[in-house]
């Protein structure tokens, strides 16, 4: 610990955090009693009241948007001071090692923008990224990897939208964050589940198993863990801009540990190195693309184009879905059309999608009405569509035509997290980010206190069927594609009705059409439209169902025609805001899922 991290920190709270991580209390102060843990926050799934909102996973987090907000920062500040507060206390699903996108709705001139702020992968990568001997190396491997670390885009994200739309430097958005690595949280049971199913990975890593495993134990819930390396690494982004992270000491260092993962001594780990450089960090731009949109029940729904295959995969559903009328459906009836229609839109997702600096990808033909039509036609009411079932061809529809040879669909990791924030002005932010899956690569930056993402595992390590292109395979400086799906819904007057958005790898495609669904055609409460059970088909022989649907009868139902499922823990952990009007919104959260969210308005009402 260095001395100068030392000042200005309240007595109690250091002397308890030093307890919770083991380390030695500062020599020059005499040691009173034990300050007991702070109390868990308080977490609550749904708040009213004015003067904007913010809803993310964790309170701590959703406070420093708050406080933003009510400081007079706008919805972008909030966004990235949410976010770096994430990067504190939910390290193994987000940070500045890792990549995301961002949606804005910005109020003034009532138009929708993204910042594309996916990882890349190294300038040297090719379709041969993942494979050895010509057959792809075990996915298990490339998970905990330098091989599968991108150039993180975070940071880069944060300085665009900040330049583009915000209103308060980046040094004091990441204040609040700082304080909180530096004072320290309190854990909760997720982070400590999530602590010990990273255990043995994290062990294998000096850097990650001192800061994550103090006394090589994981947190326990209630001790405060804190972070004060990363709180230097803000303070040093802050004093320096973004740009800190792509060149000079700190990217130096994001470099070495990428080229030779620092392998703790005995560990009998394969952790293949990988080919960043200081020259590919430099040369990493965020994208400020256009969103995808589409109109559905007379509402526009803007999402994120590729590099994602959010807004197009979401996007084309809700194109399929909008010719039934959904508010009258029966629960079986409705899911048999929801599993339809993301069976349908996955299998164009998986032949048409990837990074479009790299592959001819149909944006606007995967989002045109006329394509619809062409696939929700093979939609039948009485016995259910096989998959994996063949992509259809978005640049000549044929009326359903199955196109040519099915593919199954890729597989990816779920984990990542959703914020979503609205300001007094009407502005909202709708962002997603990750370090893909949960711990990411596993390997901390040492004396940097993040995690660096694993993200390029969301490539295809090798097509899924050789004789069909796959628009996913690795490249040099490419971005794997992406499920990530934030979205915002504006009415026909352009003004915002709602935004949400998930984790959950591919899964939050779906996840994202349920709950716009729920709330939009179904009627439900925001919260509720939330907390409801979840299904998720994609493009695969069964359908995964959370336990609420999974013990209804509607199951039984939908088996009778032919569906077929299996049993899914829990899928996504939305967070969202809807604007009630008056200057009045409501955030609204998870319920359950991943302990419930934390919704907050900057000044409730009762
Ligand atoms: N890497 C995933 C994606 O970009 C997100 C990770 C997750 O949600 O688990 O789609």
């Amino acid at each position: 610990m260095r001395r100068s991290a030392l000042r200005n920190i309240a007595l109690p709270a250091l002397v308890a955090a030093a307890l919770a991580v083991g380390a030695a209390a500062p020599p020059t102060v005499a040691t009173p009693a034990p300050a007991p843990p702070a109390p868990p926050p308080v977490k609550t799934p749904v708040a009213v009241g004015y003067g904007g909102a913010v809803a993310s996973v964790d309170a701590d987090a959703s406070a420093a948007g708050i406080e933003v907000l009510r400081r007079g920062g706008n919805a972008v500040d909030a966004a990235v001071a949410t976010a770096a507060a994430l990067g504190v206390t939910e390290p193994y699903s987000a940070g500045i090692g890792g990549g995301g996108y961002l949606v804005y709705y910005d109020a003034a001139s009532r138009s929708v923008h993204t910042v594309d702020g996916r990882e890349t992968a190294p300038r040297s990568a090719d379709t041969a990224l993942f494979l050895e001997g010509g057959a792809p190396i075990p996915f298990a491997e490339g998970v905990t990897s330098g091989l599968a670390v991108g150039t993180p885009g975070t940071a880069a994200t944060w300085e665009t939208a900040l330049d583009a739309w915000g209103t308060r430097p980046l040094r004091s958005l990441l204040a609040p964050a700082e304080r909180l690595a530096q004072r320290g949280f309190t854990v909760d049971a997720t982070f400590r589940a999530q602590t010990e199913a990273n255990r043995e990975r994290f062990a294998d890593f000096p850097a990650s198993a001192a800061l994550f495993l103090p006394g090589g134990r994981s947190p326990a819930v209630g001790s405060v863990f804190r972070n004060p390396d990363l709180a230097r690494t803000y303070r040093e982004l802050g004093r320096r801009g973004a740009g800190a992270l792509y060149r000079g000491p700190l990217a130096d260092d994001i470099v070495r540990t990428v080229r030779r993962p620092p392998v703790a001594e005995g560990a009998d780990r394969v952790v293949r190195p990988g080919d960043l450089t200081r020259g590919d960090l430099r040369a990493y731009r965020t994208v400020l693309r256009a969103p995808t949109e589409v109109s559905y029940r007379g509402l526009r729904v803007y999402g994120m184009a590729p590099s994602s295959s959010g807004g197009t995969t979401v996007g084309e559903a809700l194109n399929i879905l909008e010719r039934w009328d959904l508010s009258r459906a029966s629960e079986a009836d409705y899911l048999h059309r929801l599993i339809e229609a993301s069976r349908i839109a996955f299998a164009d997702r998986g032949r048409w999608v990837g990074d479009p600096a790299f592959e001819d990808v149909p944006t606007r033909g995967l989002l045109s009405r006329g394509f619809a039509d062409s696939r929700a036609c093979l939609v039948r009411d009485d016995t259910v569509l096989t998959s994996p079932l063949a992509a259809g061809d978005p640049r000549d529809p044929a009326r359903c035509a199955g196109g040519g040879r099915a593919v199954p669909t890729t597989y990816e990791g779920e984990s990542t997290t959703h914020l979503t924030t609205a300001d007094r002005w009407g502005n909202v932010v709708s962002y997603t980010l990750t370090i893909e899956q949960t711990g990411g690569s596993a390997i901390t930056v040492p004396g940097r206190g993040f995690l660096l993402n694993n993200e390029l595992t969301d490539f295809s390590f090798a097509p899924a069927d050789p004789r069909v292109h796959d628009p996913n395979l690795p490249g040099p400086g490419k971005r794997p594609r992406s499920s990530m799906a934030p979205t915002v819904v504006l009415d026909r007057h352009g003004a915002p009705v709602l935004a949400l958005g998930s984790p959950g790898g591919s899964t939050i495609i779906t996840t994202v059409l349920q709950t716009l669904t729920n709330h939009l055609d179904r009627g439900m409460p925001l919260v509720e439209a939330i907390a409801a059970p979840r299904a998720s088909q994609r493009n695969q022989s069964a359908t995964d169902l959370e336990p609420g649907l999974w013990d209804a009868r509607t199951r039984g139902e939908l088996e009778a025609l032919g569906h077929r499922f299996r049993p899914h823990p829990e899928l996504g952990a939305v967070t969202g805001i809807q604007r009630l009007g008056g200057g009045r919104w409501l955030a609204a959260a998870e319920t359950e899922r991943r302990g419930g969210g934390a919704a907050r308005v900057v000044r409730p009402v009762r």
